[in-house]
Parts: structure tokens; sequence; C-alpha cells
């Protein structure tokens, strides 16, 4: 009666040590195989880290709007870029995907755009920035293009207020190394295939009303100059650069 007590209790474990050696292969097996597909289709894209605090911009662009717009808007176009992936096609990256959005659902375009956009406009603006850009190249392309850095902001201001309903202002650089001021709807953007006017974006403003509406309410004119204040302008010389 012992023995055979000892014996099922003997068995018992050797049972239940396959069995956790079994759980830890299968464990294994599926973690290895999950991450196999993740590279795969890699649709798991990612929100990048602010560059700064949420309150850095004050007082131009002040912490709760900063904090709404980056945790809630911007979360939400990769949340639903991802939701939205994984019910069709996935091209290799996010500009591959934005150069054929007229092959995706409007779910796709939207926020693809949405994510694009915003981790570009993001790296825009710098606290203590602002100011005149330095480099004499950049300078002179403005020149040839708008006359002078003053006509420049004239311009890109009357774009961004134009701008009807939700949507952004551009300064792009064309494949004919022109720059170019443009705007376009929602979040589509110039790389996109169904843009109307193409281009490599230099500068980005976003002129949603998220983008302002808690401190300027429906003052976008104000917004618009309160922003030049942010402008990273060794960013925006080094993306004319093409570096
Ligand atoms: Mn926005």
């Amino acid at each position: 009666m012992e023995s055979s007590r000892r014996d099922f209790l003997k068995k018992g474990s050797l049972l239940a040590i396959a069995g956790i050696g079994a759980q830890f292969l299968s464990n294994n097996i599926a973690k290895a195989a999950s991450s196999l597909v993740e590279e795969d289709k890699f649709s798991v894209f990612k929100l990048d880290p602010l560059p700064y605090s949420y309150d850095a911009l004050e007082p131009h662009i002040d912490k709760q709007t900063m904090e709404i717009h980056y945790t809630k808007h911007h979360q939400a176009y990769v949340n639903n870029l991802n939701a939205a992936l994984k019910d069709g096609k996935i091209e290799s990256s996010l500009d591959d995907l934005l150069k054929n959005t007229a092959k995706y659902s409007l779910a796709v375009r939207n926020n693809a755009g949405g994510h694009w956009n915003h981790t570009f406009f993001w790296k825009s603006m710098a606290p203590n920035a602002g100011g005149s850009p330095k480099n004499t190249e950049f300078l002179s392309a403005i020149d040839a293009s708008f006359g002078t850095m003053e006509s420049f902001i004239a311009r890109f201001e009357e774009t961004a207020a134009k701008r009807f309903g939700s949507g952004w202002a551009w300064l792009i650089k064309t494949p004919d190394n022109k720059l170019v001021i443009s705007s376009t709807p929602n979040q589509d953007n110039p790389l996109m295939d169904v843009a109307t006017e193409k281009g490599r974006p230099i500068l980005a403003l976003d002129v949603w009303e998220h983008a302002y509406y808690l401190k300027y309410q429906n003052r976008r004119a104000e917004y618009v100059k309160a922003w030049w204040n942010l402008v990273n302008w060794e960013v925006v010389t080094q993306r004319f650069q093409g570096i």
C-alpha cells in the first residue's frame, strides 16, 4: 500500500515536471513565433517619446494642449493605424505606406498620415527656438522662391489661415528642388500619392483646432504667429540639406 502510494506520488511528480517542461517549451515556441510574426508584418507602430516636456513650449503652446495632443490624439492615430492594418496588406515601412495610400482604406490613410505628421511636427519645434535660419544656402533658397524671409512667413501664415477646417500647412522641397508652400486637408501629407502637391516636407504646422483651441479658441492666426517662436530652424535646415 505504502509502496504503491509512493509510486503514485513519484509518477505524479514526474508528470508534473513533464507538464511544466511542456508548458515552458510551448511558451517559448509561442514567443518565438509571435516575434517572427511581428517582425514580418511590423504592424506595431509605436509612439516615439516627445523630445521635450509638455510644458516646454509654454507660453506659445500650453502644457495641457501638448499633453492631450500627444497622449490622446497622436496615440490614437498610432493605435488606429495598427488596428486598421490588421485587416489589410502592409508595405514595408510607414514611408512606403504613405507613397501607396491610394491602395489602402481611408482609416489607414488618415491614421498613417496622423502618425507621420505628428512625429514630424514635434521635431519641427523646440523650446527657446524661433528666430531666423542661419544657413546661407537655405536662406538663398527661401529668397529664390519667396523673395524674402518676411514674405515667406506671410505666405505660410496665409496658407495656414486659409486651410478650411482641419489640416496642415507645409514647406516642401519638390522633386525639382524648389521650395513650395502647400496645404493638405485632414491628415494627408505631401509624401502621399494622393497629395495634390507632392514633395519632401521641410516644415509642418498643425492647424487642427485640437492643436490650439484650449489657449487660442477661434484665434488660429494668433496661434500661427506665436508658433514661429518655436520653430527649430536647425532641424528644418537639416531637412532642407537632406540630412
Ligand atoms: Mn494634431
